[in-house]
């Protein structure tokens, strides 16, 4: 298929040894379109292929109930790296390798990082391949480049929606980050992580930009965010309900903190936070959320109430400052 490395091999021979006669395949959005081609693979494995139609942002959101309650006994799961641990229902990650190309974003972005010698070099599971590539290139110019490897992440250089150990783990000793793939959301996480300036390598559109407006308009939002909370009496506290995305501890401990600093706090649970959600209760002021902390971030414009990261709670309780807070990451333990 063109585009992605779906391992079309590998599918069917792990169908095949595990003798597996329902399969559940689960994919983001824009493999979507790909899925009827995927199924009629499962089928020709001798395996029934049935596709979740539902939202999918994350290696989080592992559909694990959902195969449960269908008999599946295996889960396909594309587009993201291993992240949560769980044995309910053996689960193959097929990470959907881009086969683009990344030379000519690369070329495109030497005249943005021309002040920089000390480049730090990450991208999304799609293009982990082109890394070495992208260094080469980098290299060739006379730049340092480093790679980071925190430990937390399935590969060096990775960087997910809500782990950014890998650039943070090397913030100190570059100048400026270049990140490789198509699209704002991992590089927006990477100048948020590291206020370090940040530029795209967008290899599907052949080109590079810096992601550094927008990472300060996003600031000023969540500034301004923190400030209405500190005003508010009444709190929910968002508790997801997504396999990687539940953090209850995280949820009852920001209550304490609230009910600590004379608020009122409500345990909520969602699987998906939405405007439409917080509409429902008209009484609660502002809100913490410990699920996706990027729903706090990416759609903050789109909330009628504050939504806070829990980082962010804690600079509303006093916990800790915003300077600190940033030099922390504005979601990220
Ligand atoms: S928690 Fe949010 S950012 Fe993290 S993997 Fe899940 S969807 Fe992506």
């Amino acid at each position: 298929m063109l585009g992605f490395d779906f391992e079309e091999e590998r599918i069917k021979q792990e169908i095949t040894k595990l003798g597996a006669k329902r399969v559940l395949l689960q994919m983001p959005e824009g493999l979507k379109p790909e899925a009827p081609k995927l199924a009629k693979i499962v089928e020709k494995s001798g395996a029934v292929a049935i596709i979740s139609a539902d939202p999918c942002y994350g290696a989080c959101d592992i559909a694990v109930n959902e195969a449960e309650g269908l008999g599946v006994d295996l889960i396909v799961h594309f587009g993201h790296a291993r992240m949560v641990k769980h044995e309910q229902v053996p689960t193959i990650y097929v990470e959907a390798r881009a086969t683009v190309t990344v030379d000519k974003a690369v070329e495109q972005s030497l005249p943005l990082l021309i002040n920089y010698s000390k480049i730090g070099l990450a991208t999304s599971v799609q293009h982990l391949q082109t890394l070495n590539q992208a260094r080469e290139i980098l290299t060739r110019t006379g730049k340092t480049v480093i790679i980071g490897d925190a430990g937390q992440m399935s590969y060096p250089g990775q960087v997910s929606g809500c782990n950014y150990s890998n650039v943070k783990s090397i913030a100190n000793e570059v100048e400026a980050f270049l990140f490789v793939g198509g699209g704002m959301f991992h590089a927006l996480g990477i100048a948020l992580s590291t206020s370090k300036p940040t530029i795209i390598a967008d290899p599907y559109d052949n080109r590079a930009y810096s992601i550094g407006a927008e990472a300060q308009k996003i600031l000023k939002q969540r500034f301004a965010s923190i400030q209405e909370a500190k005003t508010a009496k009444k709190f929910g506290i968002f508790v997801g309900l997504k396999p990687g995305q539940k953090h209850l501890g995280n949820a009852l401990h920001m209550k304490e903190l609230a009910e600590k600093n004379g608020k009122a706090a409500y345990l909520l649970t969602a699987r998906e936070i939405t405007p439409e959600t917080l509409l429902e209760f008209p009484s609660i002021d502002a809100y913490v959320n410990t699920a996706c902390p990027r729903i706090s971030l990416d759609a903050s414009g789109k909330f009628q109430k504050p939504v806070l990261t829990v980082n962010e709670f804690m600079v509303v309780c006093g916990e800790s400052s915003w300077e600190n807070m940033l030099k922390k990451g504005l979601f990220e333990n």
